[in-house]
């Protein structure tokens, strides 16, 4: 059965009046006004602890969203048990039907739980309305959509029969369960990695980052809604490592979806490869990681493209994506003009609450992330290195986690916010020679062990063919003249490598095969 190409769901702008902006509102003053009580769901019963965790939105500390119910080892063993129970009639379940769930599941998202979604991811986040729109509406309907789309067309893949005989492959499900741990930056990542697998036979347990639970417990109740069977997918709280431990010495542990921090990704192999000889089969391992991602601009580059790709690249979402701009390389001849336009571009941005939406920044994801990155801010005022502060630099945690836009300047390319993956709202820049821009392109390569996305801005055509090649290990997501951010499913697959990930491609058809385990089947006449 063959599902066509979808078209992307197209974007809401959310306009002031508009009847979108009110339904948005409307659905936002609902959720803040309603304490939720958010259990686990294992084998499609909703299950609660007693120990109860605090959920409050970042921007607005003060104010109580409501708890989830953090999971027990014995939740764990529970959530892996009811997924392998459910697993033989999942698998054997005629595609059709399967890929008919995920559809009726954007479809509600798409019409009567948009609002709902994007307040909960905006609550629960920090999440203005348009970065809500693009994540949790219509990259998560994508995701759905094309995913069917994709795996219809690997399943009509099949290899040629010469007379006599006839060949076939059978795309099974592994033999196992499947371990999606899922980021707090997307929503729509929180919902790819378990549906992905699932989609295609998997049964899984789903465990979100804390600072997730809230809106990834939305699209759970979604899911059921749209008739997901009971055991397929069991979201559950557990703390990271215990769910790790668990997990990875499971013999029926089939694979992992991964999306976060390159040292647990690491610690994951670790684990993993300690207990290969256990596993009934080889594991997946699957992970994006992180970036340090890139704008570099030759001489010959519009300086005003430049100027709205680095606002936009580096800030928006207060620069929580693995994609984000976080070091640019500007040449001597435009730099000036550059940074000028961007200082004025970032005192245009309002910070504040997301109720409010005419904000463009709002609140970093929580105390730990704050600390973070004002450390680094704080080592470039105490004059620690090469570098002092453009704009920004203030921060402010009485109401909520606030920290504004920043740019640091440095002579040094090696300076440590140069090549740390900081993910929040810093850009730093370094300013070379424009004659020298071939030998920069070097020093940009060699700097930082990432290579997610990258963007280059240039108007010579030569420049830009030659900068393509010799940035070609550079970074899996390559932008011309465009920011690093903002990757739409069924346009650009997104995904990097080196200690950026796996490079699995999320939002394509390559993600899907890495789910399946094909058996070729050849039956003679
Ligand atoms: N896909 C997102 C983008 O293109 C980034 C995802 C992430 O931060 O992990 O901006």
């Amino acid at each position: 059965f063959d599902f066509a190409e979808p078209k992307n769901e197209p974007v809401l702008g959310y306009a002031p009046g508009s009847a979108e902006r009110k339904a948005l509102q409307h659905a936002l003053a609902e959720m803040k006004a309603t304490k939720r009580d958010i259990p686990m769901y294992i084998d499609g019963e909703e299950v609660r602890s007693d120990n109860k965790v605090e959920i409050r939105p970042p921007h607005e500390t003060a104010h109580l969203l409501g708890h989830f119910h953090m999971s027990s080892e014995e939740h764990v063993h529970d959530a892996i048990d009811a997924a392998l129970d459910a697993r033989e009639k999942w698998a054997a379940m005629n595609w059709e039907h399967r890929a008919s769930i995920f559809l009726k599941a954007a479809d509600l998202l798409a019409t009567k739980y948009r609002y709902r979604m994007n307040a909960a991811t905006m609550l629960g986040q920090s999440k203005n309305a348009y970065q809500a729109e693009i994540d949790s509406a219509c990259e998560l309907i994508d995701f759905l959509r094309f995913n069917v789309h994709f795996l219809s067309k690997i399943y009509k893949d099949q290899p040629i029969s010469p007379a006599g005989m006839n060949n076939r492959m059978e795309y099974r499900p592994l033999e196992g369960f499947v371990l999606a741990v899922t980021p707090f930056n997307f929503t729509a990542i929180g919902g790819n990695l378990p549906t992905s697998a699932a989609m295609c036979g998997n049964v899984v347990v789903w465990k979100p980052a804390n600072t997730q639970v809230y809106s990834a417990s939305v699209f759970m109740e979604i899911l059921i809604e749209a008739g997901l069977p009971a055991g397929v997918i069991n979201l559950i709280y557990p703390p990271g490592p215990m769910v790790g431990e668990i997990c990875y010495a499971h013999p029926y542990f089939a694979g992992v979806h991964f999306t976060g921090s390159t040292g647990v990704f690491q610690s994951m192999w670790k684990s993993i490869g300690n207990n290969i000889s256990r596993y009934r089969s080889y594991p997946r391992i699957v992970g994006e990681t992180g970036g340090k991602d890139f704008v570099f601009v030759h001489p010959s580059a519009n300086v005003d493209a430049v100027v709205a790709g680095l606002a936009r690249g580096a800030f928006e979402f207060q620069g929580q994506k693995c994609s984000a701009a976080s070091r640019a390389y500007l040449p001597a001849n435009l730099a000036e003009e550059i940074k000028k336009k961007l200082v004025a571009e970032l005192a245009t941005m309002k910070m504040g609450p997301v109720d409010d939406f005419t904000n463009f920044v709002n609140a970093v994801i929580d105390e730990k992330a704050f600390k973070s990155i004002t450390k680094y801010i704080d080592g470039v005022k105490n004059g620690n290195g090469d570098a002092k502060i453009l704009c920004g630099g203030n921060y402010d945690s009485k109401k909520g986690w606030f920290i504004e836009p920043t740019v640091i300047e440095t002579t040094d390319p090696s300076y440590v916010t140069m090549c740390e993956e900081i993910f929040g709202p810093v850009l730093t820049i370094y300013t070379y020679e424009a004659d020298m821009w071939i030998q920069t392109l070097e020093v940009l390569d060699s700097t930082s062990p990432y290579a997610l996305t990258g963007a280059i801005f240039a108007q010579d055509r030569y420049a830009i063919e030659y900068m393509t090649k010799a940035l070609v290990n550079s970074a899996g997501n390559f932008y011309i003249n465009d920011k690093p951010t903002g990757a739409v499913v069924g346009q650009q697959p997104f995904g990097g490598a080196r200690a950026s990930g796996t490079n699995d491609k999320a939002g394509s058809i390559l993600n899907l095969y890495r789910w399946l385990s094909a058996r070729t089947i050849k039956e003679t006449y």
